[in-house]
């Protein structure tokens, strides 16, 4: 028997004056940072959340609360693979994931390729079953005013008895 299930994710982080950030472990060049207490990877966040969420788990935030100094600055590609192990151990796999970066003013089409490469290597997964979408906000709000950037995920997970 097959069984499907989806997780839904999403993050909001602050930007500030700065030399850049990183995007599912892509270094993206530009003048503003991300606000963060972690590494502030805020697309491997989106995602953890959606991979806790597809298997029934608690949010981000219960496994590595912001308050807990033993996790400042902690890399997301860890935070990931703790999602990650609970998944394997519920006997699921990703079937593939689509993800949405809202960002106003930073061109994120020229990382496209190297973000969806760094993806497959990090889920063991193909690039034809990772989908990354970039939006601006129109000019509106925190994240049209480049005060924010946010992002969304969408997984589909399979376990086959
Ligand atoms: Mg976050």
């Amino acid at each position: 028997m097959i069984s499907y299930k989806t997780g839904f994710g999403f993050d909001i982080h602050r930007l500030e004056k700065g030399n850049g950030f990183y995007l599912a472990h892509i270094k993206i060049n530009c003048n503003y940072s991300i606000v963060a207490h972690s590494d502030g990877d805020i697309l491997l966040h989106a995602l953890t959340d959606s991979i806790l969420s597809s298997i029934g788990e608690n949010d981000i935030g219960y496994f590595f609360p912001d308050s807990d100094e033993k996790t400042k600055n902690i890399s997301s590609v860890d935070i990931l693979n703790k999602a990650l192990e609970l998944l394997n151990n519920k006997g699921y796999k990703i079937e593939n994931i689509a993800i949405i970066i809202v960002l106003e003013k930073v061109k994120l089409t020229p990382y496209r390729e190297q973000m969806k490469e760094s993806l497959s290597k990090l889920l063991n997964l193909s690039v034809d079953n990772i989908s990354l979408h970039f939006k601006t906000n129109e000019g509106l709000d925190s994240i049209g005013e480049n005060k924010a950037i946010s992002a969304y995920s969408n997984v589909c997970i399979i376990k086959e008895d």
